[in-house]
């Protein structure tokens, strides 16, 4: 048996790695023909050099790579997994091409400066599939969480990438720019369909989900308690961190803007 120091399988073909910090979900997808395609990589450099080291140990080879948004977060890299395409949508290749230093300024004295040099090089998607030797992988983009957010559904697997929604450990985290939470709603009532017809969901920070509905259930359920009643009793609020962003969410939902 191969003893792997990150990745575990969640289903045949698909591989997931939790970091140590916020349990950042990095994905892994073989394609069957010795290729891999790699999304989000995260986070410290111990952590990511693991990855392709993990994929080496399978016998595999990182073919692309994709970010499923333009945070700090979900743009990192390796230079093991070599020298491929990183993915993402074209408004999130933008982002970061214009706004650069912006979007990596938290990593900076965070994490070595060589691995914030290949971080957010990406490439954006043509049409709404990846051009891939894998499972047929199309995206679903939205403005929920940011602005050109991508989900990506595997249709043949039932599995749905969510990136940074559908968390079990963070209640709905809004762009900055989203003052009222109706961009947020309208990005997650855009996914209602796809997590109904999706068996397996991972997001970008928690764990699986075998029941990817209920999760979307629960966000919108978070969203109409705060448009109802201006609180909600989900228990997320009581995780680390999430004191804070609820009480954001409720001034947002009050009609206050985010501070
Ligand atoms: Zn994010």
């Amino acid at each position: 048996m191969v003893t792997l120091m990150r990745l575990e399988e969640v289903i045949p073909e698909v591989w997931v790695a939790h970091s140590r910090r916020y349990g950042t979900t990095s994905t892994v997808i073989l394609d069957g023909h010795g290729g891999a395609l790699v999304i989000d990589p995260a986070w410290d450099a111990d952590e990511l050099a693991a990855i392709p080291a993990d994929l080496a140990a399978l016998g595999v080879r990182c073919v692309a790579g994709l970010s499923t948004h333009m945070h700090y977060d979900h743009v990192l890299w390796h230079p093991d997994l070599g020298d491929v395409p990183r993915w993402s949508t074209p408004g999130t290749v933008q982002e970061t091409i214009n706004n650069r230093e912006e979007v990596l300024r938290p990593l900076v004295g965070d994490i070595p400066a060589d691995l914030i040099e290949i971080a957010a090089h990406l490439t954006p998607i043509k049409g709404e599939r990846l051009d891939w030797s894998g499972p047929t992988a199309i995206i679903h983009v939205h403005d929920a969480h940011a602005p050109h957010h991508l989900a990506l559904e595997l249709p043949d697997l039932g599995l749905l990438v969510s990136g940074d929604m559908f968390s079990d450990i963070e209640i709905p985290m809004p762009a900055e720019s989203d003052t009222d939470l109706l961009t947020y709603r309208a990005g997650l009532l855009s996914l209602e369909e796809v997590t109904g017809r999706s068996r397996l969901l991972i997001p970008g920070h928690g764990e699986v989900s075998h029941s990817p509905i209920q999760r979307y259930r629960d966000d919108l359920r978070y969203l109409d308690d705060l448009a109802e009643r201006g609180d909600s009793a989900d228990e997320r609020i009581r995780l680390d961190g999430m004191a804070e962003l609820h009480a954001s969410n409720q001034r947002r939902a009050n009609g206050g803007g985010p501070r």
